[in-house]
């Protein structure tokens, strides 16, 4: 079997065409994060959002073309949302020596998290629906499990973790150049909302998103640790598809609201990550169900129960359920997570329990070595 290159693959991308302006995607720029691993070929192409109903068959025509290619088996292309200019680096002419950047970009998994155990991803199909709050106590949670846990806001746009878990220093460079962490609640924090003020608008573009987390990941002290919760931005986007494709994720725990998945945002979340061969550890209902502070009467204001149904009918596994509960917004928005301010609450138990789901899934998971790709 001959061995594949990067430029194999480039070349076969170069007879693909966009429609919108005219040039292959090559030459225009779009693609990137290729991988090959073995004769599994992923990357993406970059689009203008506003160009993405129409460039499916873009994709599926540029997955046919590498998967042309002798000796591949597999190929797997995800549109990604980029507004910005293509990068001002030209791309490599087919065949020619390889710049330094066309090296394949992924680091071996272990570089970047060696002494991790189980790095496992928190995502939505869309913001709001209490991802970063579900992430902040699962891991407050797993911490008064016995686990040691640290948390990575890789939501880069908007990130909420230190307002959460009541952080105000910023991290401390070490001797040795690197970066040590912040601590709260027995969980280490990393988010770039330490460098950014929470208010501050963040344009990033794609290079950039999956710089700062390569950058959170490598040059950060996080020692030893269990678990490794990722607080990912909302929908699917260049965050994800690094996070996906460059460490070796034990799964993804979607959040979402009963309206949400009803609004097919959750599914559109999980396809992506079932895209890149990241097992779905399951969904665990947000909001669930509102409990009355004054009567204790339950109301199902968004219709309680959506998320357990379509987690039984896509096949995957439902971690729980957290009630829309006012004390859980005041906690969390002040920085006092409910797993650490009433430990002893129901709320807290819930989490607990969504722990404990999550503990079972990772320890019969098994890490994945490398990023693996498969076809639709
Ligand atoms: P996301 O990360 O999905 O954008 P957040 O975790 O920031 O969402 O939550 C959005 C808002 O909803 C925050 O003010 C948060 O405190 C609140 N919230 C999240 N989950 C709950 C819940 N179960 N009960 C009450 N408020 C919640």
């Amino acid at each position: 079997m001959t061995t594949l290159s990067q430029d194999d693959v480039r070349t076969a991308l170069c007879t693909i065409v966009d429609p919108v302006s005219g040039k292959d995607i090559i030459a225009n720029g779009m693609v990137s994060g290729l991988v090959i691993k073995d004769r599994n070929i992923g990357f993406a192409i970059e689009i203008d959002p506003a160009d993405a109903e129409h460039m499916e068959p873009l994709r599926k025509a540029a997955e046919r073309a590498v998967l042309a290619l002798d000796g591949v088996s597999s190929v797997s292309a995800v549109l990604t949302a980029h507004n910005a200019a293509p990068a001002s680096q030209p791309e490599a002419a087919p065949g020619a020596p390889p710049k330094p950047t066309d090296q394949p970009a992924q680091a071996p998994a272990t570089s970047l998290l060696p002494d991790v155990a189980a790095i496992v991803a928190v995502a939505s199909g869309k913001g709001g629906v209490g991802k970063s709050t579900t992430a902040v106590n699962l891991a407050v949670a797993l911490s008064s499990l016995g686990q040691r846990v640290g948390i990575l806001d890789a939501d880069v746009y908007g990130p909420s973790l230190p307002r959460m878990l009541g952080i105000t220093d910023k991290p401390k460079p070490l001797a040795n150049k690197r970066i040590a962490p912040l601590e709260a609640h027995g969980v280490k924090v990393m988010s770039m909302g330490f460098m950014v003020p929470e208010d501050t608008a963040m344009v990033w573009r794609g290079p950039m998103v999956i710089g700062a987390l390569e950058q959170m990941m490598r040059e950060v002290e996080w020692g030893a640790l269990d678990v490794l919760i990722v607080d990912m931005p909302p929908g699917t986007g260049d965050a994800q598809l690094t996070m996906a494709q460059r460490v070796p994720l034990a799964g993804v725990v979607i959040v979402s609201t009963p309206q949400d998945i009803a609004l097919i945002d959750a599914r559109k979340g999980m396809n992506m990550f079932a895209k890149v061969n990241v097992p779905v550890l399951g969904i665990v209902e947000n909001m669930s169900m509102f409990i009355c502070p004054n009567c204790g009467e339950q109301t199902d204001i968004f219709g309680h129960g959506g998320a357990r149904a379509e987690a039984e009918r896509l096949g995957c596994d439902f971690l729980g359920e957290i009630p829309l509960d006012v004390a859980i917004r005041i906690t969390s928005d002040s920085g006092q997570p409910i797993t650490a301010s009433e430990p002893d609450g129901p709320h807290a138990a819930a989490y607990r329990d969504l722990a404990s789901a999550v503990l079972a899934k990772i320890s019969t998971a098994t890490m994945r070595p490398a990023p693996s790709i498969s076809i639709d």
